[in-house]
C-alpha cells in the first residue's frame, strides 16, 4: 500500500515537472486518464460525471403521504463494502451526491444507504478484520447505517422447504435451530467441493445471495455493486469459462435482477486503475486520500506469472483478474468492449409461468433444452445426489463430486 502511494507520488511529481492539466489548462496535471493528463480537480469531476450518469434516477422525489401532504420519499439502497478500492470509492461518490442533494433540496436526499460488509474470516483468516468498518463509518457517517454480517449467516435465511430436504443432507439433528453450527456446516460444504475454483465460485455465489437476502429483508430498493469496467470484464470471461455464460446478462446489467431486486453498477464506466488513482490522491471531494480505508486492497498481484502459466494454484477468477488488470492501462477500449458486448446479450425468455432457476446460483438457468443442459444432466446422473438436476451447467460443474452437503437456499 505504501509502495503505491509512493509510486503515485513519484508519477505525480514527474508529471508536475512537465505539464499542465489538459482540460483546465491551468493547474498542474496529477494523473493520466486514458492518455489525458488531468489535475486532481478535473479528474474528480471526470469520475463524478461517470458515476452521476448512472445514478441520476435516485434524485429527491416527493409524493403525497397518508394525509395527502406532499413529502419527500425515501428509499434505502444496499452497498456491499469489501474494503477494496472500488466499493470505497463508491462510498465517496455517494457521500458527495447526497451532500449536493441536501444543499439543493433543503436538507433532503433521494435515498439513504445500508452499507454491508460480509466477514469471511471463517473461511479465510487473512481477510480484513471487522473493526475496519469503524474507520469507514467515521469517514462516511452521513450516508446511512453500517453493518458487518458473517458469511455463514446465509444459513439464517434457510427456508421451510430446505428444512425438509435436510433429511438426506448432512446430520439431521443439525437442522434444529439451537444446535445448528452455521460455521461448521459452511466449512463442510466448501471442503466437499472438488477444486479451489469451485470453492471461490460457490463462496462468491453465497456472498451475492446473502447480500440479496439482507437487501430484501431490509426493504432496500436496489443493491449498488462497486464493479468497475475491469471487474465486469473479468466477470464476463470468468463466468463464460466456468460454464455459466447464460448468466452474464444477469450479472453485469443495470436493472431488475432475477432475485426480485434491482442491481446497479454505478462505477461501471470507470477502469480499476482510475479508481486506484481516485483513492490515492488528494481530491477536492476528499482532501485526505481514501487509500488507508481500502484495507483489502493490495497493489501486488496475488499470483505470479509463472503460476498463471502453469495453471496451478490459481483459480479462473484470479487468472481473469490478473489478465484484465494487466491490459487495462494500455488497452482500455478492449476492456470496455468486453463489457459492452456482454451488455448486448439478451436473457433467455421463457413462457410466462415457467420458472427454471438454478438452486445454487439462483439465476434462471439453461435448463430448457440444448446441448449444454444435456451435458449438465449427464454430469448429474453420475453424482450421488439427484438434487443437482435443478442446477445450471456451471453450478453442476462446480458442485460435481461433492458429497452430502447442506445448501442454505432455494432458488
Ligand atoms: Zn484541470
Ligand atoms: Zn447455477
Amino acid at each position: 500500500m505504501v509502495t503505491t502511494e509512493l509510486e503515485n507520488g513519484i508519477r505525480a511529481l514527474e508529471l508536475k515537472a512537465i505539464q499542465k492539466c489538459k482540460r483546465c489548462k491551468e493547474i498542474d496535471a496529477l494523473v493520466i486518464v486514458r492518455q489525458e493528463s488531468l489535475c486532481s480537480e478535473c479528474f474528480d469531476k471526470y469520475v463524478r460525471s461517470k458515476y452521476i450518469k448512472r445514478m441520476e434516477s435516485f434524485r429527491v422525489r416527493y409524493a403525497p403521504n397518508d394525509t395527502g401532504v406532499i413529502v419527500p420519499t425515501q428509499t434505502t439502497l444496499l452497498i456491499p463494502l469489501s474494503f477494496g478500492v472500488s466499493s470505497t470509492a463508491l462510498l465517496n461518490l455517494i457521500s458527495n451526491q447526497l451532500k449536493a442533494q441536501r444543499q439543493r433540496s433543503n436538507g433532503q436526499t433521494g435515498y439513504n444507504c445500508l452499507v454491508i460488509h460480509v466477514d469471511e474470516s471463517c473461511v479465510d483468516p487473512s481477510v480484513p478484520p471487522q473493526e475496519s468498518i469503524s474507520a469507514v463509518q467515521e469517514r462516511f457517517s452521513d450516508i446511512g447505517t453500517f453493518r458487518v454480517v458473517n458469511i455463514e449467516d446465509i444459513y439464517d435465511f434457510r427456508n421451510v422447504a430446505r428444512e425438509v430436504e435436510l433429511d438426506h443432507g448432512v446430520d439431521e439433528e443439525k437442522g434444529g435451530s439451537d444446535t445448528f453450527d452455521k460455521k461448521e456446516v459452511l466449512m463442510h460444504l466448501l471442503s466437499s467441493l472438488p477444486s479451489t475454483t469451485s470453492r471461490m465460485d460457490i463462496l462468491s455465489i453465497l456472498r451475492t445471495r446473502l447480500i440479496v437476502e439482507i437487501a430484501k429483508k431490509e426493504g432496500c430498493a436496489a443493491v449498488l455493486w462497486g464493479d468497475s469496467t475491469t471487474r465486469l470484464a473479468q466477470k464476463t470471461l470468468a463466468e463464460t469459462a466456468k460454464g455459466r455464460g447464460f448468466s452474464i446478462p444477469w450479472q453485469t446489467a443495470d436493472g431488475d435482477s432475477p432475485f426480485g431486486i434491482e442491481f446497479r453498477y454505478p462505477v461501471r464506466d470507470l477502469l480499476k486503475n482510475e479508481l486506484v488513482n481516485y483513492v490515492s490522491i488528494p481530491l477536492p471531494t476528499s482532501p485526505k486520500p481514501l487509500l488507508p480505508l481500502c484495507v483489502a486492497y493490495s497493489p501486488d498481484a496475488k499470483h505470479t506469472a509463472a503460476n498463471a502459466a502453469s495453471g496451478r494454484n490459481i483459480t479462473i477468477d484470479e487468472l481473469m483478474i490478473q489478465y484484465f488488470d494487466g491490459i487495462e492501462t494500455q488497452y482500455p477500449s478492449i476492456v470496455a468492449n468486453v463489457v459492452s458486448t456482454a451488455g448486448k446479450l439478451k436473457p433467455l425468455r421463457r413462457p410466462a409461468g415457467i420458472n427454471i432457476s438454478c438452486k445454487i446460483c439462483g439465476l434462471p438457468g439453461d435448463g430448457a433444452g440444448g446441448d449444454i443442459t444435456l451435458s449438465a444432466l449427464t454430469l448429474n446422473a453420475v453424482t450421488e445426489l439427484n438434487a443437482e438436476s435443478s442446477m445450471c451447467y456451471g453450478c453442476a460443474r462446480a458442485m460435481h463430486g461433492a458429497g452430502a452437503y447442506d445448501w442454505p437456499l432455494e432458488p
